[in-house]
């Protein structure tokens, strides 16, 4: 019997856990024997490696997180304690290993299979959906749900009380997590490092709509840029509007996986073993323009992640503070 493994490395997402459902019972539909490697690649090097069952993965779909733990390991990135990893799978007779993680451990994998010949599937899986090579990063869709979900209660007491609020969303270097909500959530002002505004030419459009009335504004800030008390002070110094900021922080990691994650889990996992099983032994599922594909990790890891152009072009007018309605 086939033995095939997955583990978690990395940042954690909410989608983890449908994967590892969707693992296990695709696995022994086709025949093969699936475990679950525990605490990402430490796991891999302290041997914590345990077949999976149907009961492991029951329940689980409904949790974010990710029941077999994700980990980072510097460990890992040595030779010596890659080939411990090596010998632990082997050991056990695992030759097919899909890991869920960023472009990070996807490296660690190409390394870990040049020197082992030991087969690799990587699906993406970080909310900061900055993968190159795939529009779709498992974890994303929750995220900007619960990103909505905060935004939407922050107007809430932001109109109340007339005030602007800074809202700081994740995303590493990537704006796309901040541009998605900013546009879906009908913010004033959207500031991620892919479009550069400078927040002054706001200036007198603002101070012409609050004396027209407006009582609140909603500013969406990347964490990129690390500006967010900035951008408070000059709501609160230039335009006088008391003003808070928000750093939404790891709130936006967790979260009951969206309908969207849980769909996305169930594909990854299902062509991940379809490829694995089809001998490709070294690849990353990606998602491009709705359809999966598989990419050499070179493709996805060694190039940097651009967020796509049209959506760019339509933040860059939506936001241009040229375009801002007095
Ligand atoms: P992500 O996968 O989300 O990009 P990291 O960049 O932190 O996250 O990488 C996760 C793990 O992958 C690291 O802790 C390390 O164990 C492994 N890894 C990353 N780069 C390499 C590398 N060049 N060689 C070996 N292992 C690596």
């Amino acid at each position: 019997m086939d033995k095939i493994a997955i583990l978690c490395s990395g940042g954690d997402v909410s989608g983890m856990n449908p994967a590892l459902k969707r693992f296990v019972e695709y696995a022994y539909a086709k025949g093969m024997q699936p475990f679950f490697v525990y605490n990402g690649y430490e796991g891999l090097i302290d041997d914590t490696i345990q077949e999976a069952h149907y009961e492991d993965v029951a329940g689980i779909i409904t949790r974010g997180g990710t029941k077999i733990r994700s980990a980072r390991s510097e460990r890992f990135k040595e030779a010596s304690h890659r080939a411990i990893a090596a010998k632990n799978l082997q050991n056990r007779g695992i030759t097919k290993l899909i890991v869920l993680g960023g472009d990070g451990s996807f490296r660690g994998m190409e390394r870990f299979h040049n020197e082992t010949g030991i087969s690799f599937c990587g699906i993406p899986a970080t909310i900061d959906n900055d993968i190159n090579g795939t529009d779709y990063c498992l974890g994303v869709d929750t995220a900007l749900n619960v990103i909505k979900n905060a935004i939407d209660s922050i107007r809430d007491t932001a109109s109340s009380f007339r005030r602007a609020f800074v809202i700081e969303t994740m995303g590493r270097n990537c704006g796309y997590l901040a541009l998605v909500s900013a546009i879906t959530s009908g913010a004033e002002v959207c500031l991620i490092p892919e479009i550069p505004i400078n927040i002054h030419e706001y200036k007198g459009c603002f101070e012409s709509q609050i004396r027209k009335g407006r009582d609140y504004f909603i500013a969406i800030v990347s964490e990129a840029l690390q500006n967010s008390q900035e951008i408070a002070q000059w709501f609160q110094e230039e335009l006088h509007f008391e003003s808070r900021v928000s750093i939404l922080g790891h709130i936006q990691r967790g979260g009951n996986p969206s309908v969207y994650d849980r769909l996305m889990a169930y594909q990854f996992v299902t062509y991940g073993i379809d490829t694995l099983l089809e001998g490709n032994n070294n690849s990353v599922v990606c998602y491009t323009k709705s359809h999966f594909n598989f990419k050499s990790i070179a493709e996805v890891a060694l190039n940097t992640y651009r967020l796509d152009e049209e959506l760019l072009n339509l933040g860059r007018k939506q936001f241009a503070p040229s375009h801002c309605q007095r």
